[in-house]
C-alpha cells in the first residue's frame, strides 16, 4: 500500500509563486504517518515549497485542509482525480464545512484523525472506503508516536512541534478551535508527552496546543515533571494564565521562553462582544499580567485582532502604540477572519455584512490579509490598510532592534536572542510576501 500525504500551500502572489520560508513541520501528518501499518510506503509532499509529483505511484492521497488552504486543496484533488486516485480530506475545514469539502474529495474525515484513521486504512485495504468518517474529538495521540522521518531531507525552522493538549474551554465567538472542539479541552497523559520530548530532533520545542493552560492544574502538574528535562520551549496560552503566580513561576522554571497569547483588543467592550471572557479577569489593559511575565523573564508574543465592532481607526492606532510601548517580542495584528460555522460568521451573515458572497476562502477576488466583511466604523479597505500599517510599523528594523536589545522584552536566553536576530528578517520578508496572496495556485 502506497500513501501520499500532502500539506497544501495557501496560494500564490499576483505575479510569482509564494514559497513560505518561515515554515514549520506539519505535525498532524507525522501523526498520521505514525499510525500507518508497518510496510506502508509513505510519500510526503509539502506543497508550501515543493512541487507535487502527481504521477508518483500512489494508491491513496490524504490532504490536511484548513480554510485558507481549501481552494488549493480542491485544485490538488482535481489532479489526482484525473488520474483515478482516491482523495481523502481531513482537518479543521472538513469538520466545519463537510458538505462543501465532500464535493471535492472521495472521502472526508471530521473530528480528530486519531479516532478514525485506523478504520479508514483498514477499509481502504479491503476496498470498501466510505464517503464520510465522522471522528470524535478527544485526547490527542493516545499511545501514538509521530513518524517525523517524513520530514527528512526537507527544510523547516529548527524547532520541534509537539502537543500536550488540544482544544480550549473558552467562549470566544470568532474562534474556529472553539467551534471545532465545542469548548472542550483534552490533555495527553504526561508520560507520553515526556517520552515523546526525548525523541525530538531539536532542542527548541513548540507545544502547538490551542491553549496550553486551559486546565491550569493539569498544566502545573505537567510543568513540575518537565523541569528536570531542562528543555527550552514556547507555546500558545490565554493571558489569564498570568493571573496565577504559581503557574507563571512553573512556566519559567520549566524552560518556557515565552508564548503567544491572544490579547485581541485593549478595549473591554470589544472583549465582551467577542466573548473573550478569559481576558477580562483582572482587566487593566493586561498591565498586571504583562508585568508578572516580564518579572519572570517570559516574553509575550501578543496577538491582536482588528476590526471588532467597537474598533475605530483611532482605537487601532492606540493598539499599535500600546504594543510599541510594551515591546512585545512579537506582535501579530490580524484583521478578524470570520471562519465558517463560528458564531462570529453566523452573526455577520445575519447582519448582511459578509463580503465575497460569504465564501471568502473560495472567492477569486479575495486576497490574504484583506477584510472579508464590512466593519462598523471604517471601510473594509481602511481596515485592511491599517492592519498592514500596524505590521509594518511594528517590524521596522530599528524598532525590532531596540526591542530585542531591551532586557524587559523578556528574552532570557542568548540562544533565543540569536534565533530572533536570525529569523526576524525572514518573518519580516514573509509579512510582505503574504500580504495580498491569491488563494489557490491556479490563479483566478
Ligand atoms: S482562548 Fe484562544 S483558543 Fe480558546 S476559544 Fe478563545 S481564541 Fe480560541
Amino acid at each position: 500500500m502506497k500513501i501520499t500525504l500532502i500539506k497544501p500551500r495557501i496560494g500564490k502572489r499576483e505575479k510569482s509563486e509564494y514559497i513560505e520560508e518561515g515554515r514549520m513541520e506539519p505535525l498532524q501528518l507525522a501523526v498520521l504517518a505514525g499510525m500507518l501499518p508497518e510496510g506502508t510506503g509513505v510519500t510526503f509532499f509539502d506543497d508550501r515549497f515543493e512541487n507535487i509529483d502527481y504521477d508518483r505511484e500512489t494508491d491513496l492521497v490524504v490532504l490536511t485542509v484548513e480554510t485558507f488552504t481549501a481552494k488549493r486543496s480542491y485544485e490538488i484533488s482535481r489532479e489526482y482525480k484525473k488520474r483515478g486516485i482516491p482523495v481523502v480530506m481531513g482537518g479543521m475545514h472538513p469538520t466545519l464545512l463537510s458538505e462543501e469539502v465532500a464535493c471535492h474529495a472521495d472521502v472526508i474525515c471530521t473530528g480528530d484523525a486519531e479516532s478514525i484513521w485506523p478504520a479508514l486504512i483498514k477499509d481502504f485495504q479491503h476496498g470498501r472506503l466510505k464517503p464520510v468518517y465522522r471522528g470524535t474529538t478527544g485526547i490527542p495521540q493516545k499511545g501514538i508516536l509521530p513518524d517525523r522521518s517524513i520530514f527528512n531531507g526537507k527544510w523547516y525552522l529548527p524547532i520541534s512541534l509537539i502537543q500536550f493538549s488540544r482544544g480550549c474551554n473558552s467562549t470566544c465567538r470568532f474562534c474556529a478551535t472553539n467551534a471545532y472542539f465545542e469548548r472542550k479541552h483534552h490533555v495527553r497523559p504526561d508520560e507520553e508527552v515526556l517520552y515523546e520530548i526525548q525523541t525530538l530532533p531539536h532542542k527548541l520545542v513548540f507545544f502547538v496546543d490551542d491553549n496550553f493552560t486551559a486546565n491550569p492544574e493539569r498544566a502545573k502538574s505537567f510543568l513540575k515533571k518537565l523541569i528536570p528535562l531542562k528543555i527550552k520551549w514556547v507555546t500558545q496560552i490565554s493571558i489569564n494564565a498570568a493571573n496565577d503566580p504559581e503557574l507563571v513561576s512553573l512556566l519559567a522554571r520549566s524552560g518556557c521562553l515565552g508564548f503567544v497569547a491572544g490579547l485581541e483588543s485593549i478595549q473591554r467592550k470589544n472583549l465582551v462582544s467577542m466573548g473573550k471572557n478569559v481576558n477580562l479577569l483582572e482587566f487593566n489593559k493586561f498591565k498586571p499580567q504583562i508585568e508578572r511575565l516580564k518579572d519572570h523573564g517570559l516574553s509575550l508574543w501578543a496577538a491582536f485582532t482588528l476590526g471588532h465592532d467597537h474598533d475605530t481607526i483611532t482605537s487601532i492606532e492606540d493598539t499599535i502604540s500600546y504594543a510599541l510601548h510594551w515591546k512585545f517580542a512579537f506582535a501579530a495584528f490580524n484583521v478578524i477572519t470570520p471562519y465558517p460555522n463560528t458564531r462570529l460568521y453566523e452573526r455577520l451573515k445575519s447582519e448582511n455584512r459578509l463580503l465575497f458572497d460569504g465564501k471568502w476562502w473560495l472567492h477569486p477576488d479575495y486576497r490574504f490579509n484583506h477584510a472579508t466583511y464590512i466593519p462598523k466604523h471604517m471601510s473594509p479597505g481602511a481596515l485592511t490598510e491599517i492592519g498592514m500599517r500596524a505590521r509594518v510599523v511594528y517590524n521596522k528594523p530599528l524598532v525590532v532592534l531596540k526591542r530585542l536589545l531591551n532586557h524587559r522584552t523578556g528574552i532570557n536566553a542568548l540562544s533565543v536572542l540569536w534565533l530572533l536576530f536570525k529569523y526576524n528578517p525572514v518573518f519580516r520578508k514573509e509579512m510582505y510576501k503574504r500580504h495580498g496572496i491569491i488563494l489557490g495556485k491556479e490563479g483566478v
